[in-house]
């Protein structure tokens, strides 16, 4: 019914039906879905005392903890719209950000760095406890429509400024129909690893909520720490980025991952090698996720049958029942044959609307017939599985012929002196633009070495030109490497800029 299509309705009825169950475990406490319930009223009335009203953002700068739920909850149950922001960020981008959304209110981890914020600002902790407590848990009982905005999350920031994403009741209720396809049900026990500000931790979550699951929310992820979750809260499920699962395997002490049904993994490419490595290590069942902030989230999936078949190791997988999705040219727009690389386009219900107050970038995003335009390339193989080639600002186009890095990549990180590599494109004045591979090195390992491999296993124009050096990659919490930084010393010169 009609009920279904707000996300409010998860901790109404869980909190009716399953007051007892545990739905929240962080910062050493765990919170029943009844607690939630009547937390998050009192979060509404302290809001409506706030002055707080439908439609108005009030904020979250914070680790994952149990309060940010108490917020958006509490926020949903009187129309007001959650904003979580990236903790990480300096103060003057955090309140850069808080203004661009006009926060109301917003709630501050107690351990976050001092920033200024428009409208009133409140720490987790004794100052939040005292709030809830001055407040009846009473459900001001708003409902909604579809379209009602409930979270505005920000994109990651790797290709350029991180840009505000409004998503509605029916953006999150569609998503929430992914549940039985990440096997979450009352009984899972549901790792929260990804930051509540990215949308693989509020739109992950909001999945496990509206499933009913048990939640552990990761404040820090340290790889030996989380394997201890693992083995202390016997986890069923969860979703990790490909930098975590690298980090897992190479924890020294084998670790108990018996209990999980699957494991998500996603949000930035993955190797084949990885992906054997954590079969062999972790050996749980796997499912590679794919999606944006702008589609709420994952809308393509590679199932764990999937993975039992090598020649689709590289694929992100198939679109969900509700999604559909094409290759189109980028330039033009049109459809391509099967098989051709292009952009990747999607249109379902889980598509934003559009982003906040940034109109020009919106019409970029959306076509006039509901296609999101992603902004990776990609192509289908003969089953329908997509296979990524990269994102379509990193390809690099060297006399004439497009290269994918992350297929450059691929290969380089095979060679054993290789421990992390990102190829990108540097300017040439002949070519246009060479390859260029900057490698994080393991043991003793020359330039020649990692060309003479390029050579050997690698199409002329894919080959590198050229190795540099490094400690390690720049990335974000995400681990996705910030490609933009590696390349900006070499185009400055150039006095281009670069996306
Ligand atoms: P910004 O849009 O601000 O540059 P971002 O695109 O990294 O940042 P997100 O919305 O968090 O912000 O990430 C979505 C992107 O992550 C996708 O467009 C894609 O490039 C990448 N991605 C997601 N899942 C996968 C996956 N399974 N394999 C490879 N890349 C992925
Ligand atoms: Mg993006």
């Amino acid at each position: 019914g009609e009920s279904e299509f707000r996300v409010v309705s998860a901790v109404r009825r869980h909190g009716r039906e399953r007051r007892e169950a545990p739905a929240l475990t962080g910062d050493g406490r765990t919170v029943s879905y009844g607690e939630l319930d009547a937390r998050s009223s009192r979060v509404a009335q302290a809001l409506l005392a706030a002055g707080v009203r439908a439609g108005d953002r009030v904020a979250y700068v914070g680790k994952n903890a149990p309060e940010y739920f108490d917020l958006l909850f509490g926020a949903a149950k009187l129309g007001a719209v959650t904003v979580p922001v990236n903790w990480r960020l300096t103060g003057r981008e955090i309140t850069a950000i808080l203004t661009d959304a006009g926060a109301a209110v917003t709630v501050a981890d107690r351990e976050a760095d001092a920033f200024p914020a428009p409208g009133r600002l409140l720490r987790t902790g004794p100052e939040f406890e005292e709030w809830l407590a001055a407040h009846e848990a009473v459900d001001p009982g708003f409902t909604g429509g579809p379209d009602d905005i409930v979270a505005q999350l920000y994109t990651s920031g790797t290709t350029g400024l991180p840009k505000g994403v409004p998503l509605s009741n029916r953006n999150f209720s569609t998503g929430e129909r992914r549940g039985p396809h990440w096997l979450l049900d009352e009984h899972s026990v549901n790792l929260v690893a990804s930051p509540v500000f990215h949308v693989g931790g509020t739109g992950w979550a909001l999945t496990g909520l509206h499933a009913g699951c048990h939640h552990v929310l990761v404040r820090d992820v340290r790889a030996a720490e989380l394997a201890g979750l693992f083995e202390r809260h016997r986890i069923t499920n969860g979703f990790v980025v490909p930098a975590v699962l690298q980090a897992l395997c190479d924890l020294p002490e084998r670790h108990d991952y018996s209990a999980v049904r699957a494991l998500g993994y996603g949000a930035a490419p993955i190797t084949t090698g990885l992906l054997r490595r954590v079969k062999e290590v972790l050996g749980t069942p796997l499912y590679q996720v794919y999606g944006m902030t702008e589609t709420t989230g994952t809308m393509v999936q590679l199932d764990p049958a999937d993975h039992e078949r090598p020649e689709l190791l590289r694929s992100a997988g198939r679109p969900f029942p509700w999604v559909e999705l094409r290759i189109a040219d980028p330039d033009t727009g049109r459809e391509l044959p099967r098989g051709e690389t292009g952009e990747v386009q999607v249109r379902s219900d889980q598509n934003t609307r559009g982003y906040w107050n940034r109109p020009e970038e919106t019409a970029r995003l959306l076509t006039s017939d509901g296609w999101l335009r992603t902004g990776d390339a990609g192509h289908l193989g003969p089953e329908g599985h997509l296979f990524l080639t990269d994102r379509i600002k990193d390809m690099i186009v060297t006399g004439g012929e497009n290269v994918y890095p992350v297929e450059v990549e691929e290969v380089l990180a095979r060679h054993p002196g290789v421990a992390d590599v990102a190829v990108i494109g540097v300017p040439d004045r002949r070519w246009g633009e060479s390859v260029l591979a900057v490698v994080v090195p393991r043991g003793e390992v020359a330039e020649e070495d990692v060309l003479a491999y390029g050579r050997d296993h690698l199409a002329g124009f894919k080959r590198p030109r050229a190795v540099v050096f490094r400690t390690e990659l720049p990335r974000n919490p995400g681990g996705k490497v910030l490609k933009r930084d590696l390349r900006a010393p070499y185009w400055a010169a150039e006095g281009r800029a670069i996306g």
